[in-house]
């Protein structure tokens, strides 16, 4: 049995696999296992590049649960696998305990009850549901399953606007802060969003009043910056940008100069001047990344460094016992979604990338 204990035997290993392994790390996963990866990028470019891979034979996606169900479901559809002689894709998971809390706060069992609920006030023919790419397979499979979609927080304004000329109503999964941003960036007055309980629901009268109806989750990571925070960094440096991620709460997303995805963040840094200054409200590995990367900038965290303690579960240890699996045939990690969920979130998905 192989075994890997260190970056020199993985190099070795790795090499011996050359194109026909993909090795992919989010943004917010360690910088020293980011150094291992071949391809670094958010959850969605991740998945794009796994699915448009015509060389690879195996994946080890350095990411959190959801994204690698995602690869799984773009690289192993029925056309793809057919192409391939009837070969599917493994792709594995580092750590199979980095999962979402977002993504765990909508499971199918309440789903289908606030769909049954909702059913009882409006006619839910009339309802599109959307949910964000931090979600569950089979979430995903009940909007494609429904006509619905997928979104990132990259495209979530196209994605909705397209919604609403398909149905009057949105109900949007599940993050709620992503959702009401978005609503409100479009124009939608705040009597026509309305927040779906998973205890109680909503009042009728302000579901039949809604446009957007959010689901409650949020991101542990991106909640716990707060706008207060956010004004004293302001108050000391004036002339720092705020940039923030909108998982963040409403109340800061107002207060800052800009708020867009990960991929956007990145892009903002890049761009910037020498001397330039900022205050980043995102997922702290990245943010230290980008510190480090860009010396000549000054770069703040908004308050304390948050980490997403998932994402860091992603450590080259983890990574190396994945590849021993390959090595070994044992696939111990291996994220399969089941035929029957994966089309229908795969339709959701496609719906999205339909959108441009
Ligand atoms: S940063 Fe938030 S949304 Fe992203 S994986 Fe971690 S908990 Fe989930």
């Amino acid at each position: 049995m192989q075994k890997i204990t260190n970056v020199e035997e993985f190099q070795a290993v790795r090499e011996k696999w050359g194109e026909k392994l993909l090795i992919l790390g989010h943004y917010y996963i360690p910088d020293e296992t980011i150094a291992l990866t071949d391809r670094q990028g958010d959850s969605l470019a991740l998945s794009q590049f796994a699915a448009a891979d015509e060389t690879c034979e195996a994946i080890i996606f350095c990411g959190v649960h959801f994204m690698a169900e995602t690869a799984d479901i773009l690289a192993n559809s029925p056309e793809k696998i057919a192409k391939r002689g009837g070969k599917r894709i493994p792709v594995l998971l580092p750590d199979m305990t980095s999962g979402c809390p977002m993504a765990d706060m909508a499971n199918m069992a309440e789903v289908n009850e606030c769909w049954k609920q909702l059913g009882r006030i409006i006619d839910t023919e009339d309802v599109l549901p959307v949910t964000y790419v931090n979600s569950s397979a089979d979430v995903k499979a009940f909007c494609g399953q429904h006509g619905g979609v997928v979104c990132t927080s990259g495209n979530a304004r196209r994605v909705l606007d397209w919604a609403l000329t398909q149905k009057s109503r949105i109900l949007f999964l599940p993050d709620q802060h992503l959702g009401r941003n978005t609503a409100l960036e479009m124009g939608i007055p705040r009597e026509e969003i309305v927040m779906w309980k998973k205890a109680d629901g909503a009042p009728a009268e302000a579901v039949r009043n809604a446009k957007i109806i959010l689901w409650e989750g949020y991101c542990p990571v991106h909640n716990r910056m707060d706008a207060q925070k956010a004004a004293e960094l302001k108050t000391a440096d004036p002339d720092a940008k705020l940039i923030v991620h909108p998982e963040c709460e409403q109340d800061l997303v107002c207060q800052s100069e800009s708020a867009g995805s990960t991929a956007f963040i990145i892009k903002e840094i890049q761009n910037a001047q020498p001397g330039d200054r900022f205050i980043i409200g995102t997922e702290s590995h990245l943010v230290e990344r980008l510190k480090n990367g860009h010396p000549e900038l000054s770069i703040l965290h908004l308050g304390e460094p948050h980490p997403c303690e998932d994402m860091a579960k992603n450590l080259p240890s983890a990574l190396f016992a994945a590849l021993e699996q390959l090595e070994n045939g044992t696939l111990e990690n291996l994220v399969s979604v089941p035929e029957e969920i994966a089309s229908n979130a795969r339709t959701a998905l496609e719906n999205m990338l339909k959108l441009g």
